[in-house]
């Protein structure tokens, strides 16, 4: 963060609110379950081996991991929503 960021921060809030006064008005209070609360989170990228090689098909495509910018909570960290894992119903089984 800039000085003149914390500058805008304080006029805006005055300068004896304290951060915690700060968080709670930003509205966003449950934190991000895919960057947990970083803004950040390692992204799967496939990348396609390259087509027209001698050996294309054989090789498996690569898998790389970007950090990218969490789009769930927008880079927050922290989010006005809260997300619970998606269940996925997968066939049924005897108890
Ligand atoms: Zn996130």
């Amino acid at each position: 963060m800039k000085a003149y960021e914390i500058k805008k921060l304080i006029k805006f809030y005055s300068a004896s609110a304290t951060l915690g006064e700060i968080f709670e008005d930003f509205g966003r209070p449950y934190e991000c379950p895919q960057c947990e609360g970083t803004g950040f989170y390692q992204k799967k990228v496939v990348v396609p081996y390259p087509r027209g090689l001698p050996d294309s098909g054989w090789v498996p495509d690569s898998i790389e991991y970007k950090r990218s910018q969490c789009e769930l909570c927008d880079g927050h960290g922290y989010s006005d929503k809260e997300y619970k894992p998606k269940m996925v119903q997968d066939g049924w089984q005897e108890n």
